[in-house]
């Protein structure tokens, strides 16, 4: 995609700090990180949704971040804790439409927002549970 600024990093026609590449993924610094550290892992073809992306490629990213994780750990970037964040659209956050996977360092204090608060929500019942699970288990 032309006017893909991750495609055109792809490309290097874009800066970007990568730190790794294989044939189908690309990972590179944040521009704007959450924390240092903070990595992005993308997919080399333009998927601009997680319905777009085959599932093999997705399992490369997975690991990949997995291995960015493990890197992060084991160097002296502070890291007390991990978020793998996916935004697939708008509504969820997503502002850069060619899908990736954010790797965040988390430091306590750090204030990033992002909260799943189980106070916040409320506990279905075991029905209206089976029944979202029958619905997914459908499609499966
Ligand atoms: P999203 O909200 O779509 O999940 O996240 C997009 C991310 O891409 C943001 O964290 C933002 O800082 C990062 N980003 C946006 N433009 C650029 C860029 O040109 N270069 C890099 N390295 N990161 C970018
Ligand atoms: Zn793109």
């Amino acid at each position: 995609m032309d006017d893909c600024i991750f495609c055109s990093i792809i490309r290097r026609e874009a800066q970007a700090s990568v730190v790794y590449e294989d044939d189908e993924v690309l990972a590179f610094m944040d521009i704007f990180p959450v924390n240092p550290g903070h990595t992005l892992v993308i997919p080399k073809g333009h998927y601009p949704s997680l319905r777009d992306l085959p599932p093999a490629i997705g399992g490369r990213i997975f690991q990949v971040a997995m291995q960015i994780e493990r890197a992060i750990r084991n160097s002296d970037i502070p890291d007390e804790g991990t978020n793998l964040l996916l935004a697939d659209g708008a509504v969820a956050g997503q502002e850069v439409f060619h899908l990736h996977l954010h790797v965040i360092p988390r430091l306590s204090g750090d204030r990033a927002g992002f909260r799943f608060s189980s106070a916040n929500r409320a506990m279905p019942n075991r029905f209206a549970l089976d029944g979202q699970a029958a619905k997914i288990k459908a499609g499966m």
